[in-house]
C-alpha cells in the first residue's frame, strides 16, 4: 500500500496538521507500506519554498520519515493540463464568467464546510453569449445528477449527490491555476496512492474527487478523515493560532512529549507519557481513533519543558 502526506506550504504546521501527519504515518508504517511526501504548493500567492523546507524539518523532528517525494504541484501543470483536456474531450468543461459576488448572491452556502452550490448560471450559455463576456473565465466541470457513495475509514458510510451539494465545480481558476480538486486526483492516481489520510475538513471534497477518479478511469484510494482538533472553547485551530504551531511547540517540548500527548488524544495510550512515534507503530489501529471532534484539554501543554 502507499500513503502520503500532502501538506500545503502556507505556514508552519499546527497541532491539527501534526496529528494528521502522525496518523497517516502510523497507518502506513503499521501496514509495512510506502510513504510519500507531496508539497501542495498550487497556490502561488500563499505558498513559500521556505515553509516547504520547514515542513520537511518539522516532520523529521517528529520522527516521521518518508520513502519518496513526489514533485511539488507547482511543477505539474502539464499533467493537470492533460487531464483537463480529457475532460474537455468528453464535453464536460465550460467557462464560467460569474464574479465572486454573483456566486455568493445566487446560492445558499452549503451547511458543513462552506462549499457553495453553483447555480449553473454559465452552464448553457450560447457561443454568442460567451463571446460577449469580458471577464476572464474560470473553468467548471459538469457533474451528473448521481449519488457518490463511499465508506470512510473513520467517519463511516457517506453518500453525496454532487448536483445538490456543490454542482458543477471549478477545475481551473480564472488565473490559470488548476484547482486542488483536479490536482489532488491526478497526483494521487499517478503516484499509485492507495490510502489518503487527511483532516475531516476535507471530507466534503471526497465525493468530487471520487467522481473525477471514475471519469478518468483510475482506481480510487481508501480515505480516512481524521477528527479535527478543537480548542477547549470549541474553536477550530488554524495556522494563525500561533501558540499551538510547530514553532511554539518546538520551543517548549521534546518530540516524545508532543507525540505522547497526541497519542493519548488518538486513543493509542491511556496517559500522556512521552513516546517515540516509532514505538506507537505496533499499537496503531484505526479502531482506536475517536470519532467526532477532539477537544484539546486546557492543560495540553502543562509540564512541557524547554528542550535543551
Ligand atoms: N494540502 C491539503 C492541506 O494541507 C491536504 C490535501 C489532501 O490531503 O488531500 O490541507
Amino acid at each position: 500500500m502507499t500513503g502520503r502526506f500532502a501538506p500545503s506550504p502556507t505556514g508552519r504546521m499546527h497541532l491539527g496538521n501534526i496529528f494528521t501527519a502522525l496518523l497517516a504515518w502510523l497507518s502506513v508504517r503499521s501496514q509495512g507500506g510506502r510513504m510519500l511526501l507531496r508539497i501542495e504548493d498550487l497556490d502561488p500567492q500563499r505558498s513559500r519554498a521556505a515553509y516547504a523546507e520547514q515542513l520537511r524539518r518539522d516532520l523529521g523532528w517528529l520522527g516521521l520519515d518518508w520513502d519518496g517525494e513526489m514533485p511539488p504541484q507547482s511543477t505539474r501543470s502539464p499533467v493537470y493540463a492533460a487531464h483537463f483536456a480529457k475532460l474537455e474531450e468528453q464535453g464536460l468543461i465550460y467557462p464560467c464568467y460569474c464574479s465572486r459576488s454573483e456566486l455568493h448572491d445566487a446560492s445558499a452556502p452549503h451547511a458543513s464546510d462552506g462549499t457553495v452550490l453553483y447555480s449553473g448560471a454559465c452552464r448553457d450559455l450560447t457561443p454568442e453569449q460567451r463571446a460577449a463576456k469580458t471577464r476572464r473565465p474560470a473553468w467548471r466541470v459538469r457533474v451528473p445528477d448521481i449519488a457518490v457513495s463511499f465508506r470512510d475509514g473513520v467517519c463511516g458510510p457517506q453518500t453525496e449527490r454532487l448536483a445538490e451539494t456543490c454542482g458543477d465545480f471549478i477545475v481551473r481558476r480564472s488565473d490559470g491555476v488548476y484547482a486542488y480538486q483536479l490536482a489532488v486526483v491526478c497526483d494521487d492516481a499517478l503516484g499509485s496512492v492507495t490510502e489518503v489520510v487527511r483532516g475531516c475538513d476535507l471530507l466534503g471534497s471526497t465525493a468530487r474527487q471520487l467522481w473525477l477518479f471514475s471519469v478518468f478511469g483510475y482506481p480510487a484510494p481508501q480515505y480516512y478523515h481524521v477528527p479535527l482538533l478543537v480548542a477547549p472553547d470549541g474553536r477550530r485551530l488554524s495556522k494563525r493560532e500561533r501558540d499551538l504551531d510547530m514553532e511554539a511547540l518546538r520551543a517548549r517540548c521534546t518530540p516524545e512529549q508532543l507525540v505522547g500527548r497526541l497519542a493519548q488524544l488518538a486513543g493509542l495510550q491511556p496517559g500522556p507519557e512521552p513516546v517515540r512515534a516509532a514505538d506507537l507503530v505496533s499499537r496503531f489501529s484505526w479502531e482506536r481513533i475517536p470519532r467526532g471532534e477532539i477537544v484539546i484539554p486546557a492543560n495540553f501543554s502543562d509540564g512541557f519543558r524547554v528542550f535543551p
